[in-house]
């Protein structure tokens, strides 16, 4: 353990002095984040090491990793496989095949993805060279064919203390777009796109103005809107623009949180921040395309020597886990791109129950036809914005709820696409019988029509009308209307609009009112 913990302060020692020697805010020789941690439970600097080991590997080569614990792995690249997509040619799958001290296995990259354990180790596949050849924009840092990383078998993903889930809002409360996914929520799916926005960073769509962003990692302020320390304005990743702010930590990872509603005061460029501490509100500012979320990415040094994204999944999994300790929690995405007429493939194994057991899984799909079993197909007849139920079911009859959305579109009439919609709630949590629920939703690529809001408790609907995302940033944006729940319970909210085309677009959310059960 000795030898490790050594070992660990060295590389840490390494990262200060090289990249927080230039920190304004360094004092007494230390960084600015160790000297002003003043929480009980400060991260040690054996923390600040990562608990992973990155390798970016060609086809056919191998490497012997040494994992945190300075054990070593022999890894090998045996085969990548990318499923594109017959619209625009996007990745919507790549697998690759690995030996991991020489046991086969096939993991798929992100795309909600978590790391599998074999052969003494975790590992997972953030990035592959598919992805990189048709992107929108390369920032992954990769060279190579594919991206590995390993973790020992028993280790957690991040150190505890060194990071927080950064939205106070409720698991997949709202749309997401995470890593490797192509941007949708907004109308961002458009056949015959050549350049793909594969989601590099993490999304969460969010109630505008009405949920905290709190900082991930304690951190220093590189950049809060415009202000930036200048030795950090030209990081990839960090950009100074008026709805951001960019956080780096003691490992040389920066934070970048944007589309913020506002910034707090506190935080300017040059101070420090701890982890949990609010940094903003979530908005649709900024580049957002006018849906209301919190953009979070990481980026960090990756082997080709390139500033790269660092992906974040798993290690908000984590933290939500072990922040709110939830029992069951269903996955039904990532989302669906597709033609009238072709199969779709719903996916809810990476569902996740605590006891390991998961009972059921059964889908309601919205012309109110059901299917059962994790994985199930369906075509679709009409063009539109479909949000398909998944309920799981643990030994315990407890349950939760996700909801995968399936945009489908006329492979005769490109030009005419479906309208989709971006329907979010607040608060998330703690709701109890009475309390006001706010519920507010925007469609896109329509100004047609009007949303028609069901509650799931019996309730009449209620009409409302969003502005269509003319202008993306309209403070009025979204159409509000706020509802209250009579009793406890788990309650399945429906939302949609037909566009100018005659499609539809429907949306789900999930909202829980009394004691969890
Ligand atoms: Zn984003």
């Amino acid at each position: 353990m000795n030898r490790v913990a050594t070992m660990n302060i060295g590389v840490l020692a390494l990262v200060a002095g090289t990249v927080l020697a230039a920190a304004p805010a360094e004092r007494d020789g230390q960084t600015a984040l160790a000297v002003s941690s003043t929480v009980a439970e400060e991260p040690s600097k054996v923390a600040w090491n990562a608990l992973h080991r990155t390798a970016d590997l060609s086809l056919g080569e191998s490497q012997a990793v040494e994992l945190s614990d300075g054990r070593k792995t022999m890894l090998k690249l045996v085969g990548l496989e990318e499923i594109r997509d017959g619209l625009c040619s996007a990745v919507r799958a790549a697998r690759v095949k690995v030996e991991v001290n020489g046991q086969p296995i096939t993991l798929t990259s992100a795309t909600y993805h978590l790391p599998v354990t074999i052969a003494g180790v975790q590992i997972d596949c953030p990035i592959t060279r598919g992805y990189t050849q048709n992107a929108r924009t390369n920032r992954w840092g990769l060279d190579k064919d594919a991206r590995l990383r390993l973790w020992p078998a028993d280790s957690r993903w991040m150190a505890p203390e060194t990071f927080v889930y950064p939205v106070r809002q409720r698991w997949f409360a709202s749309d997401t777009q995470m890593a490797n996914d192509p941007v949708f929520v907004d109308g961002g799916e458009v056949p015959g796109n050549r350049n793909i926005y594969y989601h590099w960073g993490l999304d969460f769509g969010g109630c505008e103005g009405m949920v905290d962003v709190v900082s991930a990692s304690d951190g220093l302020v590189v950049s809060a809107g415009q202000d930036v320390l200048p030795e950090h304005k030209d990081i990839p990743g960090v950009s100074a623009t008026y709805d951001e702010v960019n956080v780096l930590d003691a490992r040389g990872w920066y934070y970048c949180y944007a589309h913020l509603k506002s910034i707090d005061a506190a935080v300017r460029p040059g101070q420090t921040v701890k982890r949990g501490q609010q940094i903003g509100v979530l908005g649709k500012e900024g580049g957002s395309g006018g849906w209301s979320h919190l953009h979070f990415h990481i980026t960090a040094r990756q082997p080709s020597g390139k500033w790269g994204i660092e992906e974040g999944y798993a290690f908000l999994w984590e933290a939500y886990v072990r922040q709110h300790s939830p029992t069951l929690i269903a996955v039904a995405r990532p989302h669906h791109f597709a033609t009238v007429g072709q199969k779709v493939m719903l996916d809810g194994t990476r569902s996740w129950s605590a006891t390991g057991k998961i009972k059921s899984h059964a889908w309601t799909f919205c012309d109110g036809s059901a299917a059962v079993g994790a994985k199930v197909e369906r075509t679709y007849e009409r063009p539109g914005t479909y949000s398909e139920i998944l309920k799981v079911a643990d030994t315990d009859e407890r349950v939760d709820y996700d909801f995968a959305v399936v945009q489908v579109v006329d492979k005769a009439a490109p030009q005419q696409l479906p309208p989709t919609i971006h329907a979010t709630y607040a608060p998330t949590f703690g709701l109890q019988p009475g309390d006001a629920v706010t519920f507010k939703v925007r469609t896109f690529r329509t100004t047609e029509g009007e949303e028609k809001w069901d509650f799931g408790d019996g309730t009449p609907a209620v009409a409302v009308k969003s502005d269509g995302n003319v202008k993306p940033r309209a403070p009025d944006g979204y159409a509000e209307t706020v509802h209250r729940y009579a009793k406890p319970g788990h309650y399945l909210v429906r939302v949609e609009r037909v566009g100018h085309t005659g499609a539809k677009a429907i949306a789900h959310l999930h909202v829980r009112v009394g004691r969890e059960p």
